[in-house]
């Protein structure tokens, strides 16, 4: 292992945006639970039980992308909807229109209450930069860019592959692996040679479908048990703990 806790044999990192850089977890989780309470309080019968912002935010939406996050929490609970278009307004009862209501809310929150980034992730970056390693951004999130500036932190990625990346090369989201290949592929380095940093359950997943050759669970809910569940390698609560101290 290296000095930045990982196996070395590691070339590339590739790091998840929210709840790995930046504490955007939360801010995510209670517009997805605003938007997705106030629909099923219009709705009638059984399964209508609010958004639980922990357990239905780790197992259905957290680190997938906006679309398939509706389609699998409304799976959840039995409710269907049309698909719509992307181009839906926001009050549209379609699985996108639900997604841009969600969009709407998360800009909203972005705007008016900051976005911080992991002081721990900023310094560990910073320490697999000077040992010369590659670094890749890899989010589901469409406003990834918007956000890496915000918190000024873009310059640490020598690659980025966002929602608007993924959707331009028709790459699935996490739990599938392709948007990590494809950052992978893009820094000209094997799958087994690249380490990937993720505190989704969908992330890992990723990782393990991928042949990664490591990969670190950020556990900053208390899901550590799951983390390794779903194939973690090691899982730490904040990056200081691999290493990169210098
Ligand atoms: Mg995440």
């Amino acid at each position: 292992m290296t000095q930045l806790g990982l196996p070395d044999d590691i070339q590339a990192c590739l790091f998840d945006l929210d709840g790995v850089v930046t504490k955007t977890a939360v801010v995510h989780a209670a517009a997805w639970k605003e938007t997705f309470d106030a629909f099923l309080r219009a709705q009638e019968g059984p399964g209508t039980r609010p958004f639980d912002a922990v357990a239905d935010y780790d197992e259905y939406v957290d680190g997938r992308p906006r679309a398939d996050g509706v389609r699998a929490f409304l799976d959840s609970r039995g409710i269907h909807l049309p698909e719509g278009t992307p181009g839906d307004p926001p009050d549209a009862p379609t699985v996108h229109g639900l997604g841009n209501r969600k969009n709407e809310l998360l800009l909203e929150r972005i705007r008016t209450g900051g976005v911080e980034a992991y002081e721990g992730t900023l310094r560990y970056l910073e320490a697999v930069r000077a040992e010369g390693l590659r670094t890749a951004i890899v989010s589901s999130s469409a406003n990834c860019r918007d956000v890496l500036r915000a918190v000024g932190a873009e310059h640490f990625f020598d690659v980025r592959i966002d929602g608007v990346v993924a959707a331009e090369r028709r790459l699935p989201g996490k739990p599938h692996p392709d948007t990590f290949l494809a950052a992978a592929h893009d820094l000209g380095v094997e799958p087994s040679r690249a380490a990937v940093f993720e505190d989704a359950l969908a992330g890992m997943d990723a990782g393990r479908a991928g042949g990664f050759g490591y990969v670190v669970g950020l556990d900053r809910v208390g899901q550590g048990d799951a983390l390794y569940a779903h194939g973690a390698s090691v899982v730490v609560k904040d990056l200081t703990e691999l290493g990169g101290k210098r």
